[in-house]
């Protein structure tokens, strides 16, 4: 599954030099999920990480689109994480530190939706970590057992894969 899906992410990524700033190279995956074959592909290689999971918590935003496709293969629901500001009150908010400042991330502050369930945390792009580290630790705040986290795509140079390195994590491509 995930040699197929491998290949078809990688004939389909535009890579983007000098977005959003310069010296950052943009894996835009827009064409990955506009073909429904190479998405089926990359629902099912990610699926298959944690056939077990309970729910599946998908980063804002283009984890949200993963996350849907995943919930449904796997015949769960689907969490969206927020960006800060979005959902209305209570919520639980993680900061965590960019290059430059910070940034914070949200779900509801509601007990049950988390408590003791396996989640699967998905998004399209691992680069530093920062984003899917803040993302496991608002889960696990909540109570979640984080199972496994999925990406498409992981930007090996930029070290991520370390500061995740308590849960498993599943790439079909790295680069
Ligand atoms: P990070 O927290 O550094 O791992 O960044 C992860 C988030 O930023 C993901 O949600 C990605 O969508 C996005 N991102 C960071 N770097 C890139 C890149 N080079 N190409 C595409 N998306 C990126």
């Amino acid at each position: 599954l995930l040699r197929r899906a491998a290949a078809a992410v990688s004939a389909k990524t535009r890579w983007v030099d000098d977005f959003p700033s310069a010296g950052v190279r943009f894996a835009d995956l827009t064409p990955v999920f506009a073909d429904g074959p190479t998405f089926a592909a990359v629902v099912a290689a990610l699926a298959a990480a944690a056939p077990d999971a309970e729910l599946v918590a998908g980063v804002d935003a283009r984890g949200f689109l993963l996350g849907g496709g995943l919930a449904r293969n796997l015949g769960v629901g689907v969490l969206a994480v927020r960006k800060a500001g979005k959902l209305p009150p209570p919520v639980q908010t993680v900061e965590y530190a960019l290059e430059y400042g910070t940034a914070a991330i949200e779900i509801p502050a509601d007990s049950e939706t988390l408590r003791g369930r396996r989640v699967l945390v998905v998004d399209d792009v691992l680069a530093t970590g920062g984003t899917l580290a803040a993302t496991v630790q608002l889960l696990e705040q909540a109570g979640a057992e984080v199972v496994a986290v999925a990406v498409v795509t992981e930007i090996e140079a930029l070290g991520g894969r370390a500061r995740l390195e308590k849960h498993p994590l599943t790439a079909i491509v790295q680069i």
